[in-house]
């Protein structure tokens, strides 16, 4: 059985357990270990496009180093 994966809608990390937000717009309350983005409400006050460009400016840290995958 495959474990379904969820990618985030900021960096494009493709190993999400859970989807960031559901089809209603409810959201995981996960972060993403590769953006380091929390999928929550609050965030609605920021733009993925501006958090993706902050993190990308800040050199696409990663925010769980252990999850780090195809390097
Ligand atoms: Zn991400």
């Amino acid at each position: 059985m495959n474990k379904q994966k969820y990618i985030c809608p900021i960096c494009g990390y493709d190993e999400l357990g859970a989807p960031p937000y559901d089809e209603k717009g409810e959201p995981s309350f996960e972060t993403c270990p590769c953006c380091g983005f929390e999928y929550d409400l609050d965030d609605y006050d920021i733009s993925f496009e501006d958090y993706r460009a902050t993190w990308v400016i800040n050199g696409f840290n990663w925010a769980d180093e252990s999850k780090k995958i195809g390097t």
